[in-house]
């Protein structure tokens, strides 16, 4: 779930956020953009009712009137694909394959695709790539991207959105103050699922984290996760968080469970953006599924005080180290005291 959380004229003041982790910023911010100028991109576009499509909430009503919609069976859940007004160079069969693919990467992740029906609002834009996506669950689970014009199937294929917002139908929806924890989950498992998938390789998300990891770290006046609203701390605090909690689920189990067992458990106790849940709640139904307190310790720790990891020393203890040709400049220790817990990370439960 995203939503407005900086002026439009701080939009382009963060700079160093990563070229793969950039457009989940604009991303937010396109969709109100989206939102604000939707008469205009309706004019320019000459489609009728477009504007019908680019409310800031999902248009569920002008959804389900959409005449031409494609169902996708998949993993034993049905999407339903529908179209707004506007001109896409991209067959619909193309798009289609995506988000099967999407599909499949985050079924993997959680043994299941997160709900049984899901619609998926196709808006397109103008220019190329994936401009943004939300996804929504009051009135079912939906999701909305807003696709460039001339997307093309190698933008397609470089896209982690819609892995993104389907990672978000997984998880309860939650009060404002913990959109960390739904978009740091969001940011961490697409690392993790496309590499599970194959989709991506270990050293790249190690390099990201690495790289993107300290915008998540508390600056001054910060007053914990719960109560910091800020973009690095949302999206790369709620990362680190996830990070760190699968690190401890593995020290307090043998290494035999992490963050994936206990998403699942959250999915399995029937929570879903379909259901509001209280984050008490959540923390009980991942806590049973890898019978520790991990996450209740964890989040008691970071929710409210400014907690700073020591990232340069986990890295090293993790076996990650910079500076190797190719690989993504990354080099892995496997003799480092966390290796083998690197390792699971990557290994879906068994
Ligand atoms: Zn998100």
């Amino acid at each position: 779930m995203n939503q407005l959380i900086t002026k439009s004229s701080q939009w382009r003041v963060n700079t160093a956020i990563s070229a793969r982790h950039y457009s989940v910023y604009i991303a937010v911010c396109l969709t109100t953009a989206f939102a604000l100028t939707a008469p205009l991109i309706s004019f320019a576009y000459g489609a009728d009712n477009r504007a019908a499509y680019t409310t800031p909430y999902m248009p569920y009503k002008a959804f389900d009137k959409l005449k031409q919609k494609t169902e996708i069976n998949i993993e034993g859940a049905e999407l339903t694909i529908g179209y707004a007004p506007g001109q896409l160079t991209l067959p619909r069969q193309t798009i289609h394959n995506w988000l099967k693919n999407a599909a499949a990467i985050v079924s993997k992740y959680y043994g299941r695709y997160p709900v049984k029906n899901a619609r998926i609002l196709i808006v397109p834009a103008e220019g190329r790539g994936i401009k943004g996506g939300q996804a929504f669950g009051y009135k079912g689970a939906a999701i909305r991207l807003y696709i460039g014009q001339h997307t093309t199937i190698a933008d397609l294929n470089r896209d982690w959105v819609a892995i993104h917002e389907m990672i978000h139908l997984a998880l309860p929806s939650v009060a404002t103050r913990h959109y960390w924890l739904s978009e740091g989950l969001a940011v961490y498992i697409e690392s993790i699922a496309r590499v599970q998938a194959d989709d991506l390789k270990q050293e790249t998300i190690w390099a990201d984290f690495m790289r993107d990891m300290p915008k998540g770290l508390p600056r001054a006046n910060d007053k914990g996760l719960d109560h910091t609203p800020s973009w690095g701390r949302r999206y790369w605090g709620g990362a680190m968080f996830c990070l760190l909690l699968d690190i401890s689920i593995r020290q307090n189990t043998k290494n035999k469970m992490g963050l994936q067992t206990a998403m699942r458990g959250v999915l399995e106790a029937g929570g879903s953006m379909e259901t509001q849940w209280s984050m008490s709640r959540i923390i009980a139904a991942a806590d049973t599924a890898t019978g520790t307190n991990s996450f209740r310790t964890l989040y008691q720790k970071m929710s409210a005080a400014p907690v700073s990891p020591d990232l340069k020393d986990l890295w090293q203890k993790l076996g990650i180290s910079k500076g190797a040709r190719g690989k993504a400049g990354i080099a892995l220790n496997e003799q480092a005291p966390l290796a083998a817990i690197r390792r699971a990370i990557l290994q879906p439960p068994g």
